[in-house]
């Protein structure tokens, strides 16, 4: 203990307290309640994955500290899988980092990038390490608030958060460093279009800035939305750090098996973070996703498939308990407004919907700076087994 009134907890972490994703598992278990809060799956990847890390461990690869930029297998994997998804090339060696998930690629390449009073502009709301980040990094964030488009039928594919690309342009100041853009974006579930994405890239040229791009859901885009990686357009290559994770490819967040493709300088750099956090982590997990990224395209079609199928059971059970959707293009959430509900306050209803109904989400007001913007939606996974989810869409249906 110490004798001064001092707070324990640094200035810089003091407004995080515990994440949301913790907090809202934790009552899960304790109530016994539906877990469609934090994001994992309630299934295991591909079985021949499983046991390609089984290999691994009893073959006595990856057991011992692997190479500190990871292990070369899953570089060239990575390196690869970006090659023929999207035509980017990677020299295995010089720009591909393996990290301890998106996690810590996150946070390395933010604390190599940033200086303390450097603005770093982020699409808000954010995923919640974002802001945790920037804050140990000692830069100031800058969201710029994606809102309802108004299509509001609650059903139809249109109806999504978008980006104000004049706000985007606005936030930037001399002081900028970086843009830090998540698409396909937790928590709306909105996927940035080619006009988007060149708007923020012509905007990254014209200031000069650096870009952080968060692609872990680049394999769950749904219907005609696609994911367009950031760094395929003009000017960007050389720019921007692209922040992978077998996490949600592969259904197996546990691993933490993460990384980062970008030039040799950027990748040296955020190598020299990274080498302080967790120097290497994973070993006989990155042997196993080197052959997950050699799957054929056939694997992917039919993750996709599986996942737009539970989209639709889950949106579709989400309309019909009185919620409106906004119906995700991409990854594995559906934000609702409760409004229509008669609720207001997404912190107050998901903290009463254990009891109420036995299913737990997650208010995405915590995924802003401007609560009030965030306060009516919530957010719910729908990355589980269907009886699960008909379960869940039964319970909630008694709210209506
Ligand atoms: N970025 C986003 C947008 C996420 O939703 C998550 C959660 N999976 C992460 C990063 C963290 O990924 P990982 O589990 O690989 O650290
Ligand atoms: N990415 C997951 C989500 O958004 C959770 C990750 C975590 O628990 N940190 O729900």
């Amino acid at each position: 203990m110490t004798s001064s009134a001092r707070p324990l907890l640094n200035r810089r972490l003091a407004e995080f307290g515990t994440t949301i994703f913790a907090e809202m598992s934790a009552l899960a278990t304790a109530t016994g309640s539906i877990n469609l809060g934090q994001g994992f799956p309630d299934t295991d990847g591909p079985e021949e994955i499983r046991e390609a890390a089984v290999r691994a461990l009893r073959d006595g690869r990856g057991n011992q500290y692997p190479p500190g930029p990871g292990v070369p297998e899953l570089r060239t994997a990575i390196a690869a899988h970006q090659e023929h998804r999207y035509g980017l090339s990677f020299d295995p060696d010089r720009e591909v980092l393996v990290t301890a998930g998106a996690t810590e690629a996150i946070a390395a390449s933010l604390l190599a990038l940033v200086e303390p009073g450097d603005e770093v502009v982020a699409l808000e709301p954010y995923y919640d390490s974002y802001a945790a980040s920037i804050a140990l990094a000692g830069g100031t964030r800058v969201p710029v608030t994606l809102r309802p488009d108004g299509a509001r039928d609650g059903a139809a594919e249109g109806n999504a958060f978008r980006l104000d690309l004049d706000e985007l342009r606005a936030a930037v100041t001399d002081r900028t460093r970086l843009l830090l853009i998540n698409t396909p974006h937790n928590p709306t579930g909105t996927v940035l279009t080619r006009e988007e994405l060149t708007a923020i890239a012509a905007l990254a040229v014209e200031r000069d800035l650096l870009v952080i791009t968060d692609e872990v859901y680049e394999h769950l885009t749904f219907g005609d939305a696609g994911h367009i990686p950031l760094a395929t357009l003009p000017g960007m290559r050389e720019r921007t750090v692209t922040i992978g994770s077998a996490g949600k490819t592969f259904s197996f967040t546990g691993w933490k098996v993460g990384w980062v493709t970008a030039s040799p300088e950027l990748v040296t750099a955020v190598r020299s973070a990274k080498q302080f956090l967790t120097y290497v982590a994973s070993g006989p997990f990155q042997y196993a996703v080197a052959e997950a990224l050699a799957l054929p395209d056939s694997y992917y079609d039919a993750f996709r498939a599986d996942m737009s199928a539970k989209r639709d059971l889950l949106a579709d059970g989400l309309v019909a308990a009185g919620f409106e959707v906004f119906r995700p293009a991409g990854t594995y959430f559906v934000t609702t407004d409760i409004r229509p509900l008669g609720e207001s306050d997404g912190f107050a209803f998901c903290r009463a919907l254990p009891e109420r109904a036995g299913v737990v989400a997650i208010p995405n007001a915590v995924f802003y700076d401007h609560r009030e913007a965030g306060a009516p939606f919530v957010r719910f996974a729908f990355c589980k087994r269907i009886p699960v989810l008909e379960e869940a869409v039964d319970r909630l249906k008694k709210l209506a």
